[in-house]
């Protein structure tokens, strides 16, 4: 009887086990889909406002400002880069290699977060970074946001920084999000292998099209009080704005903010045309500059790119500004924190008419 009994509780769990095997619900990404008009009481893009308030789970504080996020790479989320986007009252997350020493007074805290990792050097920094100049925001950074070790890290800084906004991931499920929060997380970071110099789906098979992780994780961090950043993917301006629609509270990108003026590295001519070099944190390029190399018991997970060189940035933020504010008129959305309310997505097979791609002057 016992025989039988072990026999066919492993024909269930191997069923089971089967049954959950692929998930047949489509998951989609910003260019599945496009965002319908509705009746606008909007006249122009010049009444909608692209800032927002915002208040947090854990951190007693009340942010205004327009919620986006320059990333955390070494090549965008520059001291420079923050001095720009401060004026426009966006935010810039600081890679983690500047010192307490690097950052300097002018900054406001308001726009800018402090990045740090999991290990003891990493905290230690932060520590440092936190006594000299009391930041409001930190992210707590890891490719990996399902490592129980990640979570350990999360409740000590918590209690370490009961104040302060605490921003950390990456992750893509609406569970983890939750146990995020519930470790005391304000803002959990989503996007696994969507960024643009990325290769962890190719390298791991990992991953999740992104406007379906940011519409299923902002739910579920709704519902505990948390919120969400939509990290990685975006391309175009609207792309934001679908983002935001998905219910993303702040976007974080990185590609769009790469080749400017306050970018890191050096302009270099390549046949004539001016670039600059961007490249993944977890690509050789930063392992080499940062660690040595790559370490024999991993592999690069990021790539390393030309950019053409783009100017200052201050064009590319009213290029980003403006579609957003575009969107907000054709969908009645007077501030960025009525996007959700007034969006409705359609799924399209194509979102453009690509028949003069390649001919532009
Ligand atoms: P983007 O806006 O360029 O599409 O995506 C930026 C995001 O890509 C970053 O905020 C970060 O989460 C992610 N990222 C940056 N470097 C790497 C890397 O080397 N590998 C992977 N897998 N992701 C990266």
């Amino acid at each position: 009887m016992k025989k039988f009994l072990c026999i066919v509780a492993v024909l269930l769990s191997t069923q089971l086990a089967g049954a959950l095997k692929v998930s047949e619900d489509i998951k989609l990404d910003f260019s599945d889909v496009l965002i319908v008009p509705k009746n606008s009481p909007f006249k122009s893009r010049n009444d909608v406002k692209v800032t927002t308030t915002i208040r947090f789970k854990y951190a007693d504080y009340v942010w205004a400002g327009a919620p986006i996020v320059v990333s955390n790479i070494d090549t965008t989320g520059t001291i420079e880069m923050a001095l720009a986007l401060q004026e426009y009252k966006m935010l810039t997350c600081l890679h983690k290699f500047y010192t307490a020493d690097d950052i300097p007074k002018n900054l406001d805290k308001n726009y800018y977060m402090v990045s740090t990792g999991t290990s003891q050097k990493d905290l230690d920094r932060l520590d440092a970074i936190v006594k000299k100049h009391d930041p409001i925001f930190i992210c707590i950074d890891v490719a990996n946001g399902y490592s129980q070790h990640f979570v350990e890290v999360i409740k000590r800084v918590r209690i370490k920084y009961p104040s302060k906004v605490l921003v950390g991931g990456n992750v893509v499920t609406a569970e983890r999000t939750k146990e995020l929060i519930h470790a005391g997380l304000d803002i959990v970071k989503v996007g696994i292998g969507s960024g643009s110099v990325c290769v962890t789906r190719l390298q791991t098979g990992i991953g999740y099209p992104q406007l379906s992780a940011v519409l299923e994780c902002a739910k579920a961090a709704h519902e505990v009080g948390g919120l969400i950043m939509s990290d990685g993917g975006i391309v175009h301006p609207g792309d934001f704005s679908k983002a935001f629609g998905a219910g993303a509270d702040f976007i974080m990108c990185g590609g769009m903010f790469a080749g400017h003026d306050e970018s890191g590295g050096e302009v270099v001519e390549i046949e004539g045309k001016h670039y600059k070099i961007f490249y993944g944190m977890a690509s050789s390029t930063a392992m080499h500059k940062y660690h040595g190399g790559v370490a024999d018991y991993r592999s690069s997970e990021g790539k390393t790119v030309k950019v053409p060189y783009k100017g200052p940035v201050k064009n590319t933020i009213q290029n980003i500004l403006g579609g957003i504010r575009s969107t907000m008129t054709y969908i009645g959305a007077g501030n960025i924190a009525d996007i959700e309310r007034c969006t409705t997505f359609i799924r399209v097979n194509a979102i453009v008419n690509k028949i003069y791609n390649g001919h532009e002057v």
